[in-house]
């Protein structure tokens, strides 16, 4: 079920699931919402497998997106979010779901998501935050290492949504080289002039990887639902 179409009574004992992503630059080929796409995609998959049991929150798709440098991003600060979603989390369990599935399609929240996790789980005995991440996933795909707009994410986003890669644009990528220290001590602007992260060569489209790695991750978050579905049970004794 989703949360804008159920009722108030029907919240109760279910698991909601979030998506949450970012609005930002995913070179010259990709959509800004790539990351919110691949995250919505898990989300509703999940929902539509377990409409019973689960209910799919609305997208957050702005998240934080300052490893971005000067190149086009939509987002908030850390601290907005973790506030942000510290809040959601209590109303969500104020409302009477069970526990919140957080799937993350962006590198970027990975640090502060994980302080929500604390800040949320270590303060509440029953109802729990799950992560499930995209990011670091499918290092082996391909030969070499997809860290933002790269041959994973540009090959499951041809999986998700064909129309939505620019093809011809990818051409236009003359230079794949990376410095060191992207994420860590500089933005991706000042590590490639494309602002693509793909380190080891150029971007190869590959579909049927794509959809491996998507359908990998589903099966993957299907798990990680049932295993909440299981301490849920437990809980209740
Ligand atoms: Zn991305």
């Amino acid at each position: 079920m989703k949360l804008l179409e159920v009722t108030r009574d029907q919240v109760k004992g279910k698991v909601g699931v979030i998506a949450i992503g970012s609005v930002e630059q995913h070179g010259p080929h990709l959509p800004m919402g790539t990351d919110s796409l691949m995250a919505e995609w898990l989300a509703s998959q999940l929902e539509s497998s377990y409409p019973e049991e689960v209910i799919l929150f609305p997208t957050l798709t702005y998240g934080c997106s300052f490893e971005h440098g000067n190149q086009p991003f939509i987002g908030v600060s850390y601290i907005n979010m973790i506030n942000f979603l510290t809040d959601l989390a209590e109303s969500t369990k104020r409302a009477g779901l069970l526990s919140l599935i957080i799937v993350n399609g962006h590198g970027g929240n990975e640090s502060l998501l994980d302080v929500v996790r604390r800040q949320v789980n270590f303060a509440n005995d029953k109802f729990k935050l799950y992560l499930f991440s995209m990011v670091g996933r499918d290092k082996g795909l391909f030969n070499v290492i997809d860290m933002h707009a790269g041959s994973v994410e540009t090959s499951r986003m041809f999986f998700l949504k064909p129309s939505l890669v620019r093809m011809e644009k990818l051409k236009e990528i003359r230079d794949f080289s990376v410095k060191e220290g992207v994420f860590q001590t500089i933005t991706t602007d000042k590590a490639n002039p494309y602002g693509v992260i793909n380190v080891g060569g150029d971007v190869q489209v590959d579909p049927k990887k794509g959809e491996e790695s998507m359908r990998n991750a589903y099966a993957d978050l299907e798990s990680l639902f049932l295993r909440v579905k299981q301490s849920l049970a437990i809980n209740e004794g």
